[in-house]
C-alpha cells in the first residue's frame, strides 16, 4: 500500500539532516579546534588524550572511527583532528572508491602523519575491505600484477597514515573493519543549550545580528543538529532582513520557522506524516519499519537514519521488537485524541 500526501507535505525538507546544496558554505562555518568544537564532550576529552599522547610519542594518531546521525560533525572532528595532529587529511567517501585501484592510489600517496577521511565508510565495496587490513594493522599493502600462474604479487609500505572512518550505521560495518579501528566515539545529539552556542557563533562569523533568545527558538528547533541549526540561522537572517531590520529576536526567529513550517520542536512534514501514518493506519503501532516506509513511499533507512533519532530523543517514538509505536507525547504534540494502550492491538 503506498499513499500520496502530495497536499501535505512541503516539496523541500528544510530540517533533513542530510547535507543540501544550499549548505555548500558549511566550510566557513566549520569549527578548527576542538576548543572551538562546541559539545561532544565524551568525545573531546578522549581524542585531546589520544591526540597528546601520540603528539608526545612522536607518532601516528590510532584510526578513529566516528558514527552517529548525519550533520553532527564528523567530517569537521576529523578536520579538527587533522588540525590539532598538523597533519594534512585526504577526504573520499565508501561509494566513491569505484574500484581496488582508487583506494590503492590514495593510500600511497599519503605522506607520514597524514589522515585519511572515509565518509560513510558502511558503504565502501566489501571486496576492497581487504585492502585496508594490512594497511591499517602494518601499514603496509600487497599488490597482485597479472593473473594466473604468472601473477606476481609486489609489497608496497605505506606511511604511517590515520584511518579516520565515519558512518552514520556502525551495525553495518564488517567486525574485521570495525575492530581495526583503535577508537571508536559515538556523536550524540546536542543539547538546545549547545546548538544556541553554535548559532550564536554562527551568527558572528556571517555577520547577523542576533539576540540570546533568537538563538535558543532556532537551536530548540534544529532536532539536536548543528547542520540544521546553520541552515535555520540563514533561512532566519534572510526572513529578519525582509521583514523587520535585520535583527534576529525570538519573535523573528518563531514567524521565520512558522513560516517555513518547521514547530515548536523542529518536526517538520515528513516527521509528523511518520508519526499520524502510524497513528491513523496502524492504530498508534506497532509497526515494521519497511511497512511503515512502503506507506509513507521514503525509504526506510532515510527513516532510520534521519528521522527516528530525533523522534526518538524528543520521547514520540518507541522501538519494540514487533515495530515502532507512537507515544501518548506525540498525540499530545499532534493534538490527537490518545485513545490508550488498547490500540496498540488493533
Ligand atoms: P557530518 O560529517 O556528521 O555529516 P559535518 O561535520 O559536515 O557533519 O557538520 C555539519 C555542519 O555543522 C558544519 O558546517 C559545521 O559548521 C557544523 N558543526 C558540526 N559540529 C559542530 C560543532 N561541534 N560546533 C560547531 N559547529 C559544528
Amino acid at each position: 500500500m503506498s499513499i500520496s500526501f502530495s497536499d501535505e507535505v512541503n516539496e523541500e525538507i528544510i530540517t533533513t539532516t542530510a547535507s543540501l546544496p544550499e549548505d555548500s558554505n558549511e566550510g566557513s562555518l566549520r569549527p578548527r579546534t576542538l576548543s572551538e568544537y562546541i559539545g561532544q564532550k565524551k568525545a573531546k576529552e578522549n581524542l585531546a588524550i589520544f591526540i597528546n599522547a601520540a603528539r608526545m610519542r612522536g607518532e601516528s594518531l590510532d584510526h578513529v572511527l566516528l558514527h552517529g546521525p548525519p550533520g553532527l560533525g564528523k567530517t569537521t572532528l576529523a578536520a579538527v583532528i587533522a588540525n590539532e595532529m598538523g597533519v594534512n587529511m585526504r577526504i573520499t567517501s565508501g561509494p566513491a572508491i569505484e574500484k581496488p585501484g582508487d583506494l590503492v592510489a590514495m593510500l600511497t600517496n599519503l605522506n607520514e602523519g597524514d589522515i585519511l577521511f572515509v565518509d560513510e565508510i558502511h558503504r565502501l565495496n566489501r571486496a576492497y575491505e581487504e585492502i585496508l587490513y594490512p594497511a591499517m594493522e602494518d601499514y603496509a599493502i600487497d599488490i597482485i600484477l597479472g593473473k594466473g600462474p604468472s601473477a606476481n604479487s609486489i609489497h608496497l609500505d605505506l606511511p604511517h597514515f590515520t584511518l579516520i572512518g565515519a558512518t552514520t550505521r556502525s551495525g553495518q560495518l564488517t567486525a574485521p573493519l570495525r575492530d581495526r579501528f583503535g577508537v571508536s566515539l559515538r556523536l550524540e545529539l546536542y543539547t538546545p543549550e549547545e546548538l544556541q552556542r553554535i548559532v550564536m557563533r554562527s551568527a558572528g562569523i556571517l555577520n547577523v545580528q542576533i539576540v540570546p533568545e533568537g538563538a535558543y527558538e532556532i537551536a530548540s528547533r534544529s532536532r539536536g543538529t548543528p547542520r540544521i541549526a546553520n541552515r535555520l540561522l540563514r533561512r532566519v537572517r534572510d526572513y529578519a532582513q525582509v521583514m523587520a531590520d535585520g535583527t534576529i529576536t525570538k519573535e523573528i526567529a518563531d514567524r521565520a520557522l512558522l513560516n517555513l513550517e518547521v514547530d515548536k520542536l523542529g518536526l517538520d512534514a515528513l516527521d509528523r506524516r511518520m508519526l499520524r501514518s502510524i497513528i491513523e493506519f496502524y492504530g498508534g503501532g506497532p509497526v515494521g519499519l519497511d511497512t511503515l516506509a512502503a506507506t509513507i513511499n521514503e525509504e526506510a533507512v532515510t527513516l532510520e537514519d534521519v528521522y527516528e533519532p530525533y523522534l526518538l530523543q524528543c520521547g514520540f517514538l518507541t522501538r519494540t521488537p514487533r515495530g515502532r509505536c507512537v507515544t501518548q507525547k506525540a498525540y499530545q504534540h499532534l493534538g490527537l485524541e490518545y485513545l490508550g494502550q488498547q490500540q496498540l492491538e488493533l
